[in-house]
């Protein structure tokens, strides 16, 4: 496996005197499952750096980008119930964004899975609707009237006309992505001015995360970086992005999925699981702030004031 350094892909920094965690990985354990969106082998991750300048946690040295890509198009996917719990979560922050969008034409979402969201995003009377996913396997689970909706692929800012979307979302993929703040500069390219991007990500310095220390699942080789508040804030002001809000997510699943998750031996959680839902309480509906933050930023509606150049990046 050939490895390769990179600066901070946030802000550009050099310096990597905070080292967060040494490397704890074996490749020879890394199978289709370690690049699904669920947790197989658990534990591995690459050498973590913390940036003091924009507070990311990420990942060098690292495989080249085109092993990862690999990587995905073959992961396997195992969970629509799964996907459909998130997605009503984070469509409950829609009608706050709608509120300020000129128009519901163009939704785009990034990293789409199964297209779980889609059916949100219809239900709420967005048009012109269109998901990319670089799996293979969520897509064809998608529903029949949302797969014409789904393209499969990694996401290119050139695939698209500049200003064409209201919304873009992009949920749980940031800390997947080779270049994030690329990704986000063409979001910022191709919404309208006065669009909104909303992202969803892990935040490193959650409760939970801080509690499990590098036993917190977001530790995984799949994460390129981590963000925290701060650097999420910075991952849209950086690209031109005004009125940013960072806000915990509140996820509210029944009490059996909740166990599902927990960092618990699987002997021990399947008998718990069967237990609870004996005496009926499996069902029981559950809010819990699960680690994760809502980014929300607005394409100006002067645009061209808001605009900050790229930091120029050495690769
Ligand atoms: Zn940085």
């Amino acid at each position: 496996m050939e490895m390769t350094s990179r600066v901070c892909p946030l802000c550009g920094s050099t310096d990597t005197s905070r080292i967060f965690a040494e490397a704890d990985f074996d490749f020879n354990r890394l199978d289709g499952f370690a690049f699904a969106s669920r947790k197989l082998p658990e534990y591995m991750h690459y050498r973590l750096i913390e940036c003091k300048r924009c507070d990311l946690l990420y990942a060098t040295p690292l495989p080249r980008e085109e092993f990862l890509v690999q990587g995905y198009s073959e992961a396997a996917y195992d969970s629509s119930e799964e996907s459909h719990n998130a997605a009503r979560t984070y469509a409950s922050f829609l009608p706050g964004i709608m509120e300020r969008l000129a128009d519901l034409r163009g939704a785009l979402d990034i990293g789409a899975g199964d297209g779980a969201f889609l059916e949100f995003l219809l239900e709420h009377g967005f048009e012109g609707i269109v998901g990319i996913e670089p799996s293979r396997a969520p897509i064809a689970a998608a529903r029949h009237d949302i797969l014409p909706l789904l393209r499969e692929g990694v996401f290119c800012t050139e695939d698209h006309d500049p200003e064409k979307f209201s919304l873009i979302t992009c949920f749980q993929t940031l800390e997947h992505l080779y270049d994030p703040l690329a990704m986000v500069h063409g979001v910022w390219r191709l919404l309208k001015p006065g669009g909104a991007a909303f992202f969803i990500c892990h935040n490193r310095r959650s409760l939970s995360a801080r509690l499990l220390g590098t036993k917190s699942p977001i530790f995984d080789i799949e994460h390129l970086q981590l963000f925290s508040p701060e650097s999420a804030r910075y991952l849209l002001e950086q690209n031109g992005f005004s009125s940013v809000t960072v806000s915990p997510v509140v996820n509210r699943y029944p009490i059996r999925y909740w166990m599902r998750l927990a960092p618990l031996p699987q002997n021990l959680k399947l008998p718990l699981i069967s237990a609870i839902d004996r005496i009926g309480l499996g069902g029981l509906p559950l809010s819990i702030p699960a680690g994760n933050i809502a980014v929300i930023g607005y394409k100006s509606k002067s645009a061209d004031n808001a605009f900050q150049a790229l930091p120029e990046m050495v690769k």
